[in-house]
């Protein structure tokens, strides 16, 4: 199953095209897409048999993010061995976790702010959560997954890593627009091996980050157990789970996002987001 956040509204997306949720449930299931996961697996019952109702082209301009209020959303750090060796990085023994701010949160197309001349891209495969989770094994964590999405850990590094610690490091991935997620939200079921993804990203046509999934030194299944062994997890939350090698603040000389830029990044078969910048320093 996919859904997409069209025009503000949840849509499944059929062989025909979007089909509007609510209208074609008469109701029984929200038009917010945030909503949709305190009643995630009725919902993917009601998907399953097959709904039909109005249908309207699938429009990629009009997508926000599949889900625009997360309750939570996790960040995981050096979670593929490339990227730990090109930061010169130990490979951690427990995930590294740090938060990016729910209103940080944008769509798959959108135009973002450049705060500072240090923003940096990390690709990342995005999952959400669709069931309420504490304590849960690896064996079982799947199960408590409504899909995966691409994100993007845009990242200011000086505001990141400025001294004195403990580094800023949410507040300098949390700017407005610094997480964009999208362009649908995909079913564990519809992938081969939702382990073994390819992911990446190209700005401005230069391929930047290239790498599969099963490179994580944390598997999902671990960090969910590792997660929702400290906290509860709640429906509709975002874990964004590491970024490959190929950053940009990494590269020799650095290169970091300008307001000419376009940000191309995919996961295999989820899609692609694609994003621009404009200069907007913040005011104070
Ligand atoms: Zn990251």
């Amino acid at each position: 199953m996919r859904i997409v956040n069209q025009h503000n509204r949840l849509g499944l997306i059929t062989a025909a095209g979007v089909v509007d949720v609510n209208t074609a449930s008469g109701g029984r299931f929200p038009s917010d897409p945030s909503a949709i996961f305190a009643q995630w697996r009725k919902f993917r019952q009601w998907a399953l048999e097959a709904p039909d109702g109005p249908v309207t082209e699938l429009d990629a301009t009009a997508l926000g993010p599949p889900v625009p209020r997360p309750p939570q959303v996790f960040a995981i750090g050096l979670n593929y061995r490339d990227h730990a060796a090109e930061a010169g990085l130990e490979l951690p023994a427990t995930p590294q976790v740090f938060t990016k701010f729910p209103g940080s949160v944008t769509g798959p197309t959108t135009t973002i702010d450049l705060p500072s001349a240090a923003v940096d891209f990390e690709a990342e495969l995005v999952v959400v959560i669709g069931l309420p989770t504490r304590h849960v094994e690896s064996e079982n964590a799947w199960s408590h997954v409504a899909g995966l999405t691409i994100g993007q850990d845009l990242s200011d590094r000086v505001v990141q890593l400025k001294p004195p610690a403990p580094a800023q490091f949410s507040l300098g991935k949390s700017f407005a627009g610094f997480a964009p997620i999208g362009p649908v939200l995909v079913t564990p079921d519809e992938f081969a091996d939702p382990d073994d993804l390819e992911i990446g990203c190209t700005l401005s046509g230069e391929q930047m980050q290239k790498a599969r999934t099963s490179d994580f030194i944390f598997s999902i299944p671990d960090i969910i157990a590792y997660l929702s062994a400290v906290l509860p997890l709640f429906p509709g939350d975002l874990i964004f789970t590491g970024t490959p090698a190929g950053v940009g603040w990494a590269r020799e000389p650095k290169r970091l996002i300008t307001a000419r830029d376009e940000l191309l990044t995919y996961v295999e078969n989820i899609g692609h987001m694609r994003h621009r910048f404009r200069d907007a320093p913040p005011s104070r």
